[in-house]
């Protein structure tokens, strides 16, 4: 019950921001978001934001659901806390893991939890490596990513993310980790067709592979969509020809699910949205819709059945966490039973993409991408050439960025790209709002540049 000057106050001198901490407004102390409501919030001072990207991409079926708080506060009176190491287990964490097995494609059929997609990607690292150490092959143990993916911000998740930024603190990547080109056209796509350029990115791949040595790969790690490298949804050639790749050489195939899954793009799982037939799958925020801090990697009957025959020695003390479990499989009920991912598929995706696209008609819109409910603008000052601004990439998104958040819409800038990923639930009316406040946000951004 603060003030809001006190509580900025409070944040300036102690609060060490994730990610933000240098900027302007953490040291000043930050805007102060009090309550929360569907696709809005309030902050402490009455204002009524409209949430484009869900919190940080997780609060999948809306704000203020009292199901999920109701859930957790039996779960807490009942077993707040035990662990499932050694020989003890917990119901929430066994239903959970049952009916993720139910969701996921294929035979993935077994979950082992964590507290977040940072440390679910941790596991992974571990797990493949371990899978094929079991299997008499342990120099199977390089680990291939991709520029610009983000797949946490642990030393592991780090060292996977192809963030030059974050490698560049701390001394990372860890050893064992290779790195290839993202699909990005708009950017680096040159005079190639879309198409063309899919398959050029994805048979790095095997390119990447042969270099390294067949026998020396354990895995390929990838988002079905980059979310925080700028939600670069990939031309339609290239998952089809990484799935190809990953098959023909035997190498296990790690979707990150972590934005991607549990409605995003229109499917329960974007590995479904693009064909995909990933071996281990990580799932984290919308897995609870952010209501609770969880994460899974979620592997094959082959993986499980080799792991069986050793003890991982791996584990959190809240991996599968009751508390955390019970109000996902909350969450998991209420997009199960109100038909969220239908919603999603004909209402919202629908609307949201003939709105978005509307966009281009901006004159600093260039190339403007959407898949399902995570969508993206490229600025620029010549749609034509494609061309970047002058200044360094990410001044003029960050004056957008500012400008939106002034408006009352929450959207962030990844370089010079503006993006969103709206809570599933938002209503047509809701999106009106957002676009209406985003393209608002826009022209004064133009105004500002040509002033
Ligand atoms: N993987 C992806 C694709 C993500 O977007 C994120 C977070 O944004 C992570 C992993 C890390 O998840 P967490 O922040 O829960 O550790």
């Amino acid at each position: 019950h603060l003030p809001t000057a006190e509580l900025q106050a409070l944040d300036a001198a102690h609060h060490l921001h994730p990610f933000t901490n240098g900027h302007e407004l953490a040291q000043k102390g930050a805007r102060v978001i009090k309550s929360a409501k569907g696709v809005w919030l309030k902050d402490s001072d009455g204002n009524e934001i409209i949430d484009g990207m869900a919190g940080l991409w997780c609060v999948n079926i809306g704000y203020g659901r009292d199901e999920l708080a109701d859930v957790a506060a039996r779960q807490m009176r009942e077993l707040p806390y035990y662990n499932t190491f050694f020989q003890t287990t917990h119901a929430p964490a066994l239903m959970l893991a049952r009916k993720l097995a139910e969701l996921a494609p294929g035979d993935l059929n077994h979950v082992f939890f964590s507290t977040g997609g940072s440390d679910a990607n941790d596991t992974n690292i571990r797990l493949v490596r371990t899978y094929w150490a079991e299997k008499g092959q342990p120099e199977r143990n390089v680990i291939i990513s991709r520029w610009n993916a983000y797949h946490g911000s642990t030393i592991g998740g780090t060292s996977l993310g192809g963030m030059k930024g974050m490698h560049g603190q701390g001394g990372l990547p860890i050893p064992g980790i290779e790195f290839i080109d993202q699909p990005n056209w708009w950017v680096e796509g040159g005079d190639t067709a879309p198409e063309e350029f899919g398959l050029e990115r994805a048979r790095q791949l095997e390119a990447k592979i042969n270099e390294i040595g067949p026998d020396k790969v354990a895995a390929f790690i990838g988002e079905p969509v980059q979310g925080a490298g700028g939600v670069i949804v990939p031309p339609e050639t290239y998952w089809p020809e990484i799935q190809r790749i990953c098959d023909q050489y035997g190498i296990v195939l790690i979707t990150d699910e972590v934005i991607c899954g549990f409605g995003r793009t229109g499917n329960w799982f974007g590995s479904q949205t693009f064909g995909i037939r990933p071996d281990i799958m990580t799932m984290a925020k919308g897995l609870s819709s952010g209501y609770q801090p969880i994460g899974a990697s979620v592997v094959s009957d082959e993986i499980a059945q080799v792991l069986s025959g050793t003890d991982f020695n791996h584990g959190y003390t809240y991996s599968g966490h009751p508390v955390a479990a019970a109000v996902a499989l909350e969450n998991l009920r209420i997009l199960e039973e109100e038909n969220i991912v239908g919603h999603v598929q004909n209402v919202a995706a629908p609307y949201l993409k003939q709105k978005w696209e509307g966009l281009l008609d901006h004159p600093l819109v260039g190339e403007a991408k959407i898949a399902g409910m995570m969508a993206s603008v490229a600025l620029t000052p010549d749609k034509a050439a494609r061309a970047p601004f002058a200044s360094d990439p990410g001044v003029v998104g960050q004056i957008c960025r500012d400008r939106c958040f002034a408006n009352n819409v929450i959207m962030r800038h990844v370089g010079d790209r503006m993006i969103i990923s709206p809570p599933l639930v938002i209503t047509p009316d809701e999106i009106d709002i957002l676009i209406d406040r985003a393209r608002l946000s826009l022209d004064e951004c133009l105004a500002q540049l040509e002033a």
